[in-house]
């Protein structure tokens, strides 16, 4: 018998609810396409070796836990698509933790060992250091806890870090995008200062999160006179700077290609002042290219999704806030785990059906950016990256 997973009753009373509250302006359920995943006639417990159609083993779940943001970054919820009309996910929509948990549980089985909670802003989902707690009791078939990390903007971190830690996290990474107030201001576009965000830093660091990472997403003519700066102010801290190249994630942030600081300059710009070399990477599939200072001062990562892009080595799958699995993070349709879970499926359908979605796997955008670009304008809209987070 080959099953589906969607509850047709369910999905009625979602659009009759929208339609009743006269809210028909599309929520993030009804934005982006979604297709039922498919559950096998023969079930087969899962091996922790599934790979995809290039190969590539399932090691990273990146689980959105919230849609809303409290800050504006102009390339990722810019102000005027993100204002107060915008339809956000209703609470109802949202996994709940033991929901996040189960799943989690079944990727564990496939072969995950990082998770990462994002956003949105994850900070803002409340009690998420409940969450964190039921992830920090999973353990993979070796008996291994997993690593987990959460990327946050840090305007609630001096207040959480603690929490956080005690809950059983194991790292941060913090976006920070300039030094300086005024265009870090103008960036955030929700008047947050430097100052608070390292206040957070040095809260995860007391804390024990770390080695935190701080990630500056460069664009051309808007921040890129802060890429010495940063470098200059974390020097030396044992806090890992990475610098990321503007995607072209979403629809909403007017990405042009000129925009976008190649990572090859960065590191030019960086060693003119601070000699650098090259470091191994640490695993297939990290994402950074790692580069250290001579000196001794430590190390830097370049983020090269654009100019130099990694995808044959990627093994990350992405949860969204109301249960949509994606293996892209340029997809434009995620499959509906929500709706098996709610329709009583057992963990190993639903690990048959994850299965099967990795298995058909052969995403690789960024590798094919300019062809991609024409064929998703016709197949659907892209997802956003405060949607799926990053
Ligand atoms: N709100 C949290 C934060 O900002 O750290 C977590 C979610 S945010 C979507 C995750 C990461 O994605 C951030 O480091 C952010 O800078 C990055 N990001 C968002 N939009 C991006 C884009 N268009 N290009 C490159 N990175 C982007
Ligand atoms: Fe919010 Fe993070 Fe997106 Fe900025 S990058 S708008 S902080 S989700
Ligand atoms: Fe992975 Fe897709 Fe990014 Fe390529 S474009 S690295 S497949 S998320």
């Amino acid at each position: 018998m080959a099953m589906t997973g969607v509850d047709p009753a369910r999905q009625w009373l979602d659009w009759a609810w929208l339609l009743m509250t006269d809210r028909f302006i599309p929520i993030a359920e009804a934005r982006y396409r979604t297709s039922a995943p498919t559950i096998p006639e023969s079930l087969e417990p899962p091996d922790g070796r599934l790979v995809d159609r290039l190969g590539r083993r399932l090691h990273d779940l990146r689980i959105s836990v919230t849609d809303r943001c409290n800050f504006r970054c102009g390339y990722c919820m810019p102000r005027e698509i993100f204002d107060t009309a915008y339809k956000f996910l209703p609470h109802s929509s949202l996994l709940t933790f033991e929901e996040i948990e189960r799943l989690a549980r079944v990727f564990v089985a496939h072969g995950t060992r990082k998770i990462r909670l994002t956003g949105g802003e994850p900070l803002l989902r409340k009690h998420v250091e409940d969450l964190i707690a039921m992830l920090a009791r999973l353990r993979a078939p070796d008996g291994e806890p997993l690593e987990l990390t959460l990327t946050t903007n840090a305007s609630l971190l001096a207040r959480k870090a603690r929490a956080l830690r005690d809950a059983g996290l194991h790292r941060v990474t913090i976006s920070l995008d300039a030094l300086d107030d005024a265009i870090f201001r103008r960036m955030n576009d929700a008047e947050f200062p430097v100052s608070d965000v390292l206040e957070g830093i040095e809260a995860a660091q007391a804390a024990g999160l770390g080695p935190i990472k701080v990630n500056m997403v460069i664009r051309r003519g808007i921040n890129d006179d802060q890429i010495l700066p940063m470098a200059r102010h974390f020097r030396g801290t044992g806090i890992i700077l990475r610098f990321i190249e503007y995607m072209d994630v979403g629809s909403s942030n007017g990405w042009r290609l000129d925009d976008v600081v190649p990572g090859r300059e960065v590191i030019a710009r960086i060693g003119a002042h601070f000699p650098v070399e090259p470091v191994d990477r640490r695993y297939v599939g990290e994402v950074a290219e790692r580069w250290r200072y001579i000196d001794g001062e430590g190390e830097i990562g370049v983020i090269t999704s654009v100019t130099q892009p990694f995808c044959q080595d990627c093994s990350r799958a992405r949860l969204s806030t109301e249960g949509r699995l994606y293996t892209c993070l340029f997809a434009s349709e995620g499959h509906d785990l929500r709706a098996l879970l709610r329709t009583g499926a057992s963990d190993l359908m639903i690990a048959n059906a994850i299965g099967l979605v990795w298995q058909r796997r052969q995403d690789r955008y960024s590798e094919i950016r300019s062809e991609a670009s024409v064929s998703r304008s016709q197949a659907g809209q892209k997802i956003e990256m405060s949607y799926i987070g990053g």
